[in-house]
């Protein structure tokens, strides 16, 4: 027999890592806490909503190559869709104007400039010239908060770059660690409009995501274990030697190795003394079912608690990031003061408020600050057989699905070299 992997937490890091490990040929075990797969990004059927809704509404990019890589192994790429070109819609609730950032589907430099020098097209209020200013200072960015490099008093932050911001890095501006921002520019917006397009689910995170990987894991041999909490790991001799679990203990042969995939907060107490990021943001979704079907996708607002509505079939999502005061509301006023700015994006001429479902993710991310980067962790740990992977690990990015895939991509690639 060879020797087995040990994946602890099934979201969208540990299905990666098992994935990528279980088709090179590795004998691989996932343990799950929780009942169902898919961690933070996960998919539901909600009674009073009587359908299948995402715990929050995702948004991914067309040039999130761990992601589309991953979609390729499972067989999940049909479950996905890009938009035909990267335009992102904005209504100011405050004064009802709407405008449109439209990057268009190009690729590479040229498509890039012709977007900055298309007044119609770039962010209003803001010259070429400021624009690629704001790009480059970001660039410069690293150590330094977003505030730091960009001017939060300039009419084109509130209208574009702080949804973004607040949108990409669950963090207000003036603590959000700028370079997290350029990596995400890096890999999409700056290769041209066609690498930003918003890649939607056409059934949600889990039919896309979550049990493609689930089903390649069992095609492919692989015990998924759910109901398996890890309380602490035993050492002998620098190497992990025991896994044990609050129902039960799992004793690891000589070149067993494992893999924690779970969130920065609860790996605190599974390995004491390990620095790793402190604090974390909530995010709140509120789903209201609508009386009738409207065109899926999303749009941002200006001068609203809320920074994004995302659509799709009868379901209006609202996506209010750093919501740490807001999630001690009840879900009955969450909903209440909420539902007229989903009116006035869909125009709704029924302005009762219909069925909806409150979610309330506390610890949604990590604090995404300059500091909090310094303690992101690679994949190897100091001990032989231990590594790490999850959307808080040093991947340089957000914490993101995007980085919790390329994370689980790591993480096999570090037990496998
Ligand atoms: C509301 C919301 C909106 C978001 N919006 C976006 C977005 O628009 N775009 C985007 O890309 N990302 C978004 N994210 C972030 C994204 O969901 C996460 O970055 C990603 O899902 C993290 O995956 P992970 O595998 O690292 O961690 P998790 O998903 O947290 O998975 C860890 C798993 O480990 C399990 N676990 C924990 N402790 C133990 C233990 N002791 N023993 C066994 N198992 C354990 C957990 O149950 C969980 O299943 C959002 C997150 C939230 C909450």
């Amino acid at each position: 027999m060879s020797p087995n992997v040990y994946i602890i937490g099934a979201g969208m890091a540990g299905l990666s890592a098992a994935v990528r490990l279980a088709k090179s040929g590795s004998n691989v075990t996932v343990f799950e806490a929780a009942p169902h797969g898919g961690g933070r990004c996960r998919s539901f059927y909600d009674k009073s909503l009587d359908t299948i809704i995402d715990n929050g509404a995702h948004l991914m990019m067309s040039g999130n190559s761990d992601i589309m890589a991953l979609l390729k192994l499972t067989g999940g790429t049909d479950e996905v869709y890009a938009l035909e070109r990267t335009r992102f819609d904005f209504l100011d609730v405050s004064n009802d104007q709407r405008w449109s950032v439209d990057l268009g589907a190009g690729r590479g430099k040229m498509a890039l400039l012709a977007w900055i020098f298309d007044a119609r097209r770039r962010p209003p209020n803001v010259s070429p010239w400021t624009l690629i200013l704001d790009v480059l200072a970001l660039k410069r960015s690293k150590g330094k908060t977003v505030a730091d490099c960009l001017d939060i008093k300039a009419p084109h932050f509130r209208s574009f770059w702080e949804p973004l911001c607040v949108g990409v890095l669950n963090a207000n501006a003036n603590e959000a660690a700028a370079e997290l921002l350029w990596a995400v520019f890096e890999e999409t917006v700056l290769r041209g409009g066609y690498f930003a397009r918003p890649l939607l689910t056409r059934r949600g995170l889990g039919a896309a995501l979550v049990d493609p990987a689930l089903k390649t894991l069992k095609d492919l041999g692989v015990d998924v274990q759910f109901g398996k909490r890890l309380q602490g790991l035993d050492f002998k001799d620098g190497r992990v030697a025991c896994l044990n679990f609050t129902n039960g203990a799992e004793v690891l042969g000589a070149g067993d190795r494992v893999i924690l995939a779970i969130p920065h907060f609860a790996l605190q107490g599974v390995l004491d003394n390990f620095a790793v990021p402190k604090g974390a943001h909530a995010i709140l979704n509120v789903h209201f079912r609508l009386d009738e079907d409207v065109e899926a996708g999303f749009m941002g607002l200006i001068g609203s608690p809320v920074q994004w509505v995302f659509t799709r079939g009868n379901i209006a999502s609202v996506t209010m990031s750093v919501a740490d005061d807001w999630v001690k509301k009840s879900a009955t006023d969450i909903a209440t003061a909420l539902w007229p700015d989903v009116v006035k994006v869909l125009r709704l001429k029924n302005d009762q408020i219909p069925p909806y479902r409150v979610i309330k993710e506390r610890r949604a991310t990590f604090v995404q600050s300059p500091k909090a980067l310094t303690l992101r962790a690679d994949p190897q740990t100091k001990y032989e057989n231990l590594f790490l992977a999850g959307d808080w690990t040093n991947t340089g990015l957000p914490a993101t699905i995007e980085s919790a895939v390329r994370s689980g991509r790591k993480a096999a690639e570090a037990v496998l070299g």
